[in-house]
């Protein structure tokens, strides 16, 4: 189960970081080509042109192994340690001279953003102490007009509200980015997935599938008539009973199966590493434990169940229509059962 989730794909913040973090590179690697050539060509610099080009090599390296190894949590520390690198080696170079150290607001929004809030603050803070004590230390040895000791209480205190700022804008944009998150995947009567997620959850499925020869299976669960709860208890009782279905589907599948509410009173559960005759005896676990539930209503609360197993090259509308027909025949040859639509009938 590792192998697969590490090459499951990336999640929509996870997909910013990767391109953050290519851009980064990018700009690095191009930056550090062209100053270096200049440092060293035009110049004669040669220890700053070295740097430059190791700076170059190193961007490229991580590029490398970013994209061999597909570790987006690592790339993330290696690029901002490049970032540091760079910074760092800029300004002790530039000795403080030309607002050199304007550079240092670059790093808040980076690493807070790649690193999290937590690492982001500490890399942040550790990197800023470093530099003001370096400075400070340099403060004696530096002319005036390169830097005064105005303008290094001025940087002290700057970097001081940046840190606190970004903690705070950190802090709020990932708390809204998860509420966004749940508001828009999380089905608001039974708290699991909806519809627009299973459908993603269910592309990304299929497209591990293709890739891992590992069997894939769906299953739409539907209420067998339903309607006549509604109707004769009410919709408020009728919501209650899809939040105990709910409850008991979720107590009797595994961690790794993936449960949503399809629309209405259908659920979809999408099981990796299953084939159809396992998905079969799954769902038949599901369908006794609903009819077995102490219900305490006039009518029996039970479910239908269609499988499909998904076949390579097979798209999601092809699985959906296989596993559609297989719950039509469920329903057709008296509910409360489980059908299987195997690839030749689909
Ligand atoms: P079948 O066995 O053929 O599936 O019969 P059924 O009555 O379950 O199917 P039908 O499609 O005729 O009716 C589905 C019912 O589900 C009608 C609708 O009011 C009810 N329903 C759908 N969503 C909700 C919901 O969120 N809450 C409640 N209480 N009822 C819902
Ligand atoms: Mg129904
Ligand atoms: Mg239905």
């Amino acid at each position: 189960m590792t192998n697969f989730l590490q090459h499951s794909p990336l999640s929509d913040s996870e997909r910013y970081k990767h391109r953050l973090l290519k851009a980064i590179l990018l700009v690095i690697f191009f930056a550090s080509l062209v100053i270096g050539s200049i440092n060293i060509f035009l110049f004669s610099a040669y220890t700053i042109g070295m740097l430059n080009f190791t700076s170059m090599a190193l961007s490229a390296l991580i590029w490398v192994y970013y994209h061999a190894s597909k570790r987006l949590a690592i790339a993330v520390w290696l690029v901002s340690g490049a970032v540091i690198f760079n910074l760092a080696s800029f300004i002790v170079l530039a000795k403080g001279g030309g607002y050199s150290l304007i550079w240092l607001t670059v790093l808040p929004p980076l690493v807070f953003f790649l690193l999290g809030k937590r690492a982001g603050f500490w890399v942040t803070a550790i990197f800023f102490a470093a530099v003001l004590t370096y400075f400070y230390q340099q403060l004696p040895h530096l002319p005036a007009q390169k830097l005064s000791m105005g303008a290094y209480l001025n940087i002290v205190e700057v970097m001081i509200v940046l840190l606190l700022i970004f903690r705070f804008y950190e802090n709020s944009r990932s708390e809204a980015y998860a509420e966004l998150q749940r508001i828009s995947t999380i089905d608001k009567l039974t708290g699991i997935y909806n519809r627009a997620k299973l459908d993603d959850v269910l592309e990304q499925h299929i497209e591990l599938m293709d890739r891992s020869e590992q069997p894939l299976s769906i299953m739409l669960l539907d209420l067998d008539h339903f309607k006549v709860v509604n109707d004769q208890f009410g919709h408020l009782q009728g919501d209650k009973v899809l939040q105990e279905v709910t409850k008991v589907i979720r107590g009797t599948i595994r961690k790794t199966d993936q449960f949503g509410r399809w629309g209405g009173e259908e659920f979809m559960l999408i099981c990796p590493n299953t084939n159809a005759e396992n998905a079969a005896r799954l769902a038949e676990k599901l369908r006794i434990a609903v009819q077995d539930f102490d219900w305490q209503f006039a009518v029996p609360i039970t479910i239908s169940i269609g499988i499909a197993e998904i076949t390579a090259r097979q798209s999601s509308v092809e699985a959906l229509q296989a596993a559609d027909k297989a719950l039509y025949l469920a329903k057709n040859n008296g509910r409360n059962r489980v059908e299987v639509v195997t690839e030749g009938a689909a």
